[in-house]
């Protein structure tokens, strides 16, 4: 048998001689010895398949340094901090709204130890979580009563489970969303115990098509916020009061999912209306949810608000419990909602807000004084120009409701092959410490600029693009 083994093959050491090499004794010895002998296992059959292929058997030590980078990308964090210069500021795939301070610091405060978060101090008995958010969202939108789930996509699924299990539930057809893909409104229905009644047609509904499904058994009304698409042209809806005065006429509910759900107007930040909560329990919902991290600023969350004899079903539906948020939610948005109170600073408090609201003009400051940098560091690789862009609020938020923005274009100078050489480009900024994502368009990386604050998060960096 050992006649058959190749010289380079009898080269590998084994995994226990391997192990007793500096320096994985010692990392064995901080990290675990099970981790640092897989890494070797799985570094040790690497190796073999690159020797089959030909290549040329390493030192001991030289594997042993390489068991030791293994090592380091196990133990790392997935989760990592990246530049989202996509131009959509809500990102959901890059984790949407980033947190105002005072949410990071309450949330870190609140995961150093115990806190009171269903337990009433005064009293000494147990208390209510919704207790410490109920108060503010109450105050900020009018509502009699206020509970927190852990998404909006949660709110949605409660309220109709809630409201309507193996009922009716009447939804115009130009409502129907999807949202991300795994958001589709008839679905949720069905997954609820819910049976969708579609009313009207794709650009039009009108209030006689409610009154009809309500004649033939709807037990509940849903209006829901076209968050991602808008139907234009030959379109009507039926006025929210009317569908409120259609349902509580026959004593049913009028519910509302907003999506992204501003607690204030956003016309003050140069943005463009969008209905805001208060707005919508003022035509008469009787209960409004919206996700705690679009416009609100916040963390991943789902807030309803409404009839207090509603909300108070709500709590009793045992999926509550399985959607409750943790006491790291609750930290921030009880750090958010106060800031709320002033909606005048709100563009100095809330980061979301002071993107979104960001002039025009100094993002192209920024981007002419970030130009000539980039495009030294690119010389031989790539033209840069400072370009006029649209960035977006994303999420579903004001979906054609395009930002004027600012931002660098990177085009690659090899002429055969730009598409590689592009995708190169955009690989050498994913592949820094803090990975930079642009989009890319027109056969050029674009960096929208809107969201970047901290111009030394780019520029820090640049001295470390691989480019080939
Ligand atoms: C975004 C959105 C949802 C889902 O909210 P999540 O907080 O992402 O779960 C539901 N409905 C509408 C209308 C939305 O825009």
């Amino acid at each position: 048998m050992t006649a058959a083994v190749k010289p380079a093959q009898a080269a590998i050491p084994s995994v226990g001689r391997l192990l007793n090499r500096e320096p994985l004794p010692t990392l064995a010895g901080r990290h675990g010895h099970a981790l640092v002998r897989d890494c070797a296992r799985e570094e040790l059959a690497a190796l073999r398949r690159q020797l089959a292929a030909g290549g040329a058997a390493p030192t001991v030590e030289a594997i042993a340094a390489a068991v030791a980078e293994r090592l380091a990308a196990a133990l790392g964090p997935s989760l990592r901090p990246v530049l989202n210069l996509t131009g959509t500021i809500l990102h959901t795939n890059l984790g949407r709204a980033p947190l105002p301070e005072a949410a990071i610091a309450a949330i870190a405060q609140a995961a150093r130890g115990n806190v009171n978060l269903e337990y009433d101090i005064d009293s000494g008995r147990r208390g209510d979580r919704d207790a410490h958010l109920e108060g503010w969202l109450c105050r900020l939108t009018g509502a009699e009563a206020a509970t927190v789930v852990n998404n909006n996509a949660a709110a949605v699924l409660l309220i109709l489970n809630t409201l309507a299990l193996r009922r009716r539930v009447a939804v115009s057809r130009g409502e129907l969303i999807e949202i991300g893909g795994a958001f589709r409104m008839p679905d949720i229905m069905a997954r609820a115990g819910c049976r969708l009644v579609e009313v009207g047609t794709t650009n039009r509904t009108h209030l006689k098509d409610f009154r009809q499904a309500v004649e033939d058994g709807a037990a509940l009304i849903m209006k829901v916020h076209t968050s991602n698409y808008v139907v234009q042209g030959f379109t009507a809806s039926a006025p929210e009061a009317d569908l409120a005065e259609l349902a509580h006429a026959h004593e049913l509910d009028f519910v509302v999912d907003l999506g992204s759900g501003t607690l204030v107007d956003l016309k003050p930040f140069g943005l463009p209306h969008e209905p805001t909560v208060a707005e919508t329990l003022g035509h008469g919902a009787d209960l409004v949810c919206f996700s705690g991290d679009k416009l609100l600023g916040g963390p991943q969350a789902g807030i309803i608000v409404g009839k207090r004899a509603l909300v108070e079903r709500l709590k009793r539906n045992p999926m509550k419990r399985a959607m409750r948020p943790g006491k790291l939610t609750i930290a921030a948005l009880g750090a958010i909602l106060p800031l709320y109170a002033n909606p005048e600073r709100l563009t100095e408090t809330v980061p979301t807000l002071r993107l979104l609201a960001r002039p025009e003009a100094e993002i192209r400051t920024l981007a002419e004084r970030l130009r000539p940098q980039l495009a030294a560091r690119l010389a031989d690789v790539a033209t840069v120009e400072t370009v006029a862009c649209r960035s977006e609020i994303g999420s579903g938020a004001l979906p054609t409701e395009a930002l004027a923005s600012a931002g660098l274009a990177l085009r690659p100078l090899s002429s055969k092959r730009s598409g590689a050489a592009l995708r190169r480009l955009s690989q050498a900024f994913r592949r820094l410490p803090v990975p930079v994502l642009g989009r890319q368009r027109d056969e050029a990386l674009i960096f929208d600029l809107r969201a970047l604050e901290d111009e030394t998060a780019l520029l820090g960096q640049l001295d470390r693009l691989t480019l080939s």
